[in-house]
């Protein structure tokens, strides 16, 4: 069996979702509530490959929204993902991805170092961030549309917003080991945290988002921002093609400008319909077929039986990787969503 860990964008965004699934004490209460609220599993499902194999997972809503983070209440948001995880394992799923900010909080915060969740220990190769998959199909995102758009890789400049990020820096491998893009332009906060990432790649420039946006034909959008940033779209190149990976998403701004493109970045769409309602929840254009990439991993890996923590840590995700992870996903039937 195989598990999804998420949550909601905002406290808005939980309440109206409370009162749909029918959970009437959960919709009228404010952050307080929600930080003392307990993981639910919200969802029984099965997912068919096109092979014909079919899985069986869970839905586990952890409780956590963004506004935890954004008004330090750390505790709640640690308690929030140490909880769901201890709530996976205790109902007996064998792989589960770790969506959106789940991951980041356990990586922020050394979750990992904690043995034991009041009678659980927790085996933590049950879990996966799912994020080798997602910066798999943000590459592939990148190389299908762009041309689409008349966006010559070997002459565009891609920048990374989130570029020293585990999505981000498996993103920027790609661009420069796999695609021939002409200039890559590495956006983050951390400067130490840059520097070690151009040298690694031995190229890109280090830039802020502001100075960047005018220059970039491409910019991905990888950063774990619990808000997201309001942009001119006339500051933009025209063609220019946005990839937005964040959840919640990076980019405030709802474009309507043309020549400006947006694609929801790190979404895949798989070939047969899944009969679900979490996904509607999340505003997918098509809930039965649209899904985040890290939960499609822990589907993936639970296709092809292997229960380890795939995705693990910062950083570490290789272009090998992203290959085998890619040779399933193509193989079980899901594709990047496209423009
Ligand atoms: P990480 O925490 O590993 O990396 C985040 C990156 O964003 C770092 O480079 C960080 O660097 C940067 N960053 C954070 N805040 C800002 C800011 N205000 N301005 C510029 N850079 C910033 O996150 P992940 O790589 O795990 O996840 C990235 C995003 O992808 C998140 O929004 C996450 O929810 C989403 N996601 C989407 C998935 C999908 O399936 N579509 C799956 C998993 C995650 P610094 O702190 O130095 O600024």
């Amino acid at each position: 069996m195989f598990g999804l860990i998420g949550h909601l964008t905002s406290l808005e965004h939980a309440q109206v979702v409370a009162r749909d699934l029918g959970y009437a004490e959960y919709a009228d209460q404010g952050l307080d509530f929600w930080c003392s609220a307990p993981p639910v599993i919200v969802e029984d499902l099965k997912v068919t490959s096109i092979t014909g194999q079919v899985i069986e997972g869970r839905y586990v809503e952890s409780c956590f929204l963004p506004e935890m983070l954004a008004t330090n209440r750390m505790k709640a948001a640690t308690r929030k993902i140490i909880n769901a995880m201890a709530h996976a394992q205790k109902n007996g799923i064998n792989i589960t991805a770790l969506g959106g900010f789940s991951s980041i909080i356990l990586e922020r915060f050394n979750l990992d170092q904690l043995g034991r969740i009041r009678n659980i220990k927790l085996e933590f190769e049950r879990f996966t961030t799912g994020n080798t998959h997602t910066a798999y199909i943000i590459c592939r995102q990148v190389e299908q549309a762009a041309p689409k758009l008349g966006i010559d890789l070997s002459k565009a400049t891609v920048a990374v917003c989130g570029a020293t990020g585990d999505i981000g820096s498996a993103v920027c491998r790609w661009l420069n080991g796999r695609l021939d893009v002409a200039e890559i332009l590495l956006i983050a906060r951390d400067r130490q945290r840059l520097q070690n990432l151009q040298a690694e790649l031995g190229r890109g420039k280090i830039m802020a988002l502001d100075e960047a946006l005018p220059k970039a034909d491409i910019v991905v959008w990888v950063a774990s921002m619990p808000q997201g940033v309001e942009i001119d779209p006339e500051v933009l190149k025209k063609p220019c093609l946005l990839i937005d990976g964040g959840y919640p998403k990076n980019m405030a701004t709802k474009f309507q400008s043309p020549g400006v493109h947006v694609l929801s970045g790190g979404i895949v769409e798989h070939a047969l319909d899944i009969d679900w309602k979490i996904m509607k929840i999340v505003n997918m254009n098509v809930p039965g077929r649209q899904l985040f990439a890290c939960f499609a991993e822990s589907m993936l890996l639970e296709f092809e039986a292997i229960y380890t923590n795939f995705s693990w840590g910062r950083n570490q995700i290789t272009l090998d990787k992203m290959d085998m992870i890619g040779r399933m996903s193509i193989k079980h039937g899901f594709k990047p969503l496209m423009l």
